[in-house]
């Protein structure tokens, strides 16, 4: 198959080498020259684990090309797919739509043949028949079907994910699009991955739906932890206890900061902002929504209060700042909100992260940067953990209590016991955990 992937970001370029990888002919166009340069010269503009020899390997093979240039490939091309940003409209909360409309405009006029032009981008019910209907008025005689196939991948173990997905979803309006679509992901039917065809506005809400209730669930369990606290209960215990029951599942229980990341604050808001305009609100997730916000100041809070209630002219060091380990992304990361209240408050923040501080500095103002999670803790009068980078998980905790003014550990990620950290000599903080613990 020939196929074309607009945009390429995280989704966009992780999808579009895998399809090459997986036979197809694929070039992944974005208007981002310098993305688009940099890839051509062998380079990868994300930190995703794996990719750089996945793009390398199929580049070498001729499967996959970079471009600038839609019109030429999309001419040629069975499948279109629509991976470009879905960000939050600024002002009113709905997803951003423009950078979907735009491409749209742009393969309308450049198709040839009959093609089939696919939202991977997470966009609100509905937008596949807006572009059905912007396709149509750009070029009246084009030939083509518009599906939904929105992306589930994770970043950080996004091959993996794409190639060997929970299920794969298609929502489809005209029958013409399905065999394009069976074809596009053939090795997976044949590895047994659960496809399922759908309706097109069904697909679509099925991964706002999807990401709503994963960050229901990540709130959750973040609020069951505030009440740990309080009670004496220890939420790593209570998470087992309940994921153990497979009705509840123990994956997305893990206490921590509050989510961030490139979707899941997005896609809940504008989900919200869907239902409202139908008048069919989301209470649960309006909540979600609103608690998961204060969350990420709440940890500044906490951590102040750790340092006792005074943090102005104190060095912490941070280790960790995207929002997630294994990328690069720091789009919504709890670390922004995190820096931002403590510097606001007159700390001196001193921060690490293995991939993620280029991406930061834009971002977080007037801090400094270590070369290690042993440089941050340097003189430092707390240590806060708040992305649980592998590489964050066997600290020498001895060595760091060394280097610091003042020995404490706020673990905002719950990846060190209490216990662990007082036998080094550290006063510890953790998320959800009574203060005596075994
Ligand atoms: P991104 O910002 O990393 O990439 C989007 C790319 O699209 C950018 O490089 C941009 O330059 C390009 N672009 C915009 N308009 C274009 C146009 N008209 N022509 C060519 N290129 C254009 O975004 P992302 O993280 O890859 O997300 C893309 C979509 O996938 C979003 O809707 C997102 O919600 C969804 N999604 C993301 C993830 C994730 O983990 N990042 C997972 C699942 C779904």
């Amino acid at each position: 198959m020939r196929i074309v992937m607009i945009g390429s970001g995280y989704v966009g370029l992780v999808s579009g080498a895998c399809f090459a990888d997986f036979g197809h002919e694929v070039v992944c166009v974005d208007k981002d020259e310098g993305k688009i340069a940099k890839l051509r010269e062998g380079g990868i503009p994300i930190f995703e684990p794996g990719l750089d020899a996945l793009v390398a390997k199929n580049v070498a093979a001729g499967r996959l090309s970079f471009t600038t240039d839609l019109a030429g490939p999309v001419g040629e091309a069975d499948v279109v797919f629509i991976g470009v940003g879905t960000p939050t409209r600024r002002g009113d909360g709905h997803a951003d739509l423009s950078y979907v409309y735009g491409a749209a405009r742009e393969i309308a006029s450049a198709l040839k043949k009959f093609t089939v032009i696919v939202t991977k981008s997470t966009v609100p019910v509905g937008t596949g028949d807006e572009v059905e209907r912007i396709v149509r008025e750009t070029n009246p005689a084009a030939d083509f079907a518009v599906a939904s196939n929105p992306e589930f991948l994770r970043e950080g173990a996004a091959i993996e994910d794409f190639k060997r997905p929970d299920r794969i979803v298609v929502g489809i309006e005209d029958e013409r699009a399905r065999g394009p679509m069976e074809q596009v992901y053939r090795p997976l039917y044949l590895n047994k991955s659960p496809v399922l065809f759908t309706r097109r506005r069904t697909s679509e809400l099925i991964k706002y739906a999807a990401n709503a209730f994963l960050a229901l669930k990540i709130t959750f369990i973040n609020e069951i932890a505030d009440l740990c606290e309080k009670v004496g209960a220890d939420v790593q215990e209570v998470s087992r206890g309940i994921g153990l029951d497979n009705r509840i599942g123990s994956k997305f229980l893990h206490a921590g900061p509050g989510y961030g990341g490139s979707c899941f604050p997005k896609d809940t808001l504008a989900l919200v902002k869907t239902a409202q305009d139908h008048d069919s609100p989301l209470r649960l997730i309006e909540t979600t929504v609103a608690v998961n916000d204060q969350r990420k100041r709440a940890m500044a809070r906490k951590v102040t209060a750790a340092m006792g209630g005074d943090v102005r002219g104190r060095t912490i060091g941070v280790l960790g700042l995207t929002f997630k380990p294994n990328t690069d992304d720091m789009r919504e990361a709890p670390a922004i909100s995190i820096v931002q209240a403590l510097t606001d408050a007159g700390a001196k923040v001193r921060a690490y992260d293995p991939e993620g501080m280029e991406a930061a500095k834009p971002l977080l103002g007037d801090i400094d940067y270590a070369e290690s999670a042993y440089q941050a803790a340097e003189g430092a009068d707390a240590l806060v953990l708040v992305t649980e980078w592998d590489a964050f998980r066997a600290l020498d905790l001895k060595r760091l209590r060394d280097r610091m003014a003042n020995p404490l550990l706020v673990d905002l990620r719950n990846v060190y016991s209490p216990a662990e950290a007082r036998a080094a000599g550290l006063d510890y903080v953790g998320i959800g955990r009574p203060d005596a613990e075994h």
